[in-house]
């Protein structure tokens, strides 16, 4: 199924990046993550302060720039013949223009998978999820711990603070996102609670292969 475009959704904890990570060598397509990419920015001390701000405290950043990462990334070699969005789109302003780029290409999305989590799980998924900076690898405290040597970092919105605003994030502008790609007939709600192995057979599954 190489080629096809698969956006992730889904609300924070629910296991985009893990899944995406695993299903994008499978799928013989790169991961466009514009988490990811503002966390390389603001590692790389290029993240505008405001943005930074944004971020940790657990809101938005506005759609233009993120649409605008998110252009220049699919114009890169890997990712002209198809992408596995995962965190974008998270408005249906972001939706619609993420259409609009497919479609100068002649492209759509073919599948949008929303991995569906019982909100009650998503604090504990997140405030103990811990990233290896070396490989990017994703771990969780107690249900996918890390190797002893990894190098662990925390991220600065994985508190409860953050991520009970990044849900009210979700609830607000990222939710309206589900009825836009199920009117546009392409979505799949995959349940995303059980072993990561077992959601990654649901999502093949879903995609059909
Ligand atoms: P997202 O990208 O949707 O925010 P992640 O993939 O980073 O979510 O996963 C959030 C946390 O939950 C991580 O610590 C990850 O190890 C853990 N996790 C992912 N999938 C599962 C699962 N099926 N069961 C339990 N924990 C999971
Ligand atoms: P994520 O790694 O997907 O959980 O994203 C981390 C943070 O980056 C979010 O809480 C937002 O502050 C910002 N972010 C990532 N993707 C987007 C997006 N598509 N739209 C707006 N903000 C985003």
């Amino acid at each position: 199924m190489g080629g096809k475009n698969i956006v992730f959704m889904g609300p924070p904890g629910a296991g985009k990046g893990t899944q995406a990570k695993i299903l994008t060598e499978k799928l013989n397509v790169p991961q466009l993550s514009t988490g990811d990419i503002l966390r390389a920015s603001k590692a790389a001390g290029k993240l505008a302060p405001e943005l930074i701000k944004a971020m940790d405290s657990g809101g938005l950043v506005p759609d233009e720039v993120v649409i605008g990462l998110i252009d220049d990334r699919m114009q890169q070699p890997d990712a002209v013949n198809g992408a596995l969005f995962d965190g974008f789109p998270r408005t249906v302003v972001q939706a619609e223009a993420l259409n609009a780029m497919l479609s100068k290409r002649g492209k759509r999305i073919d599948v949008a998978i929303a991995i569906e989590v019982d909100p009650s799980l998503l604090i504990e998924r997140t405030v103990l999820r811990r990233t290896d900076k070396r490989t990017g690898q994703i771990y969780h405290l107690k249900y996918n711990p890390p190797p002893p040597d990894a190098e662990l970092v925390h991220r600065a919105d994985d508190t409860e603070v953050a991520v009970k605003k990044r849900l009210d994030a979700y609830a607000r502008d990222t939710s309206a996102v589900i009825p836009f790609y199920e009117k546009e007939g392409v979505l799949k709600r995959v349940d995303g609670v059980g072993d990561v192995g077992e959601v990654t057979k649901r999502i093949f599954a879903a995609l059909g292969v």
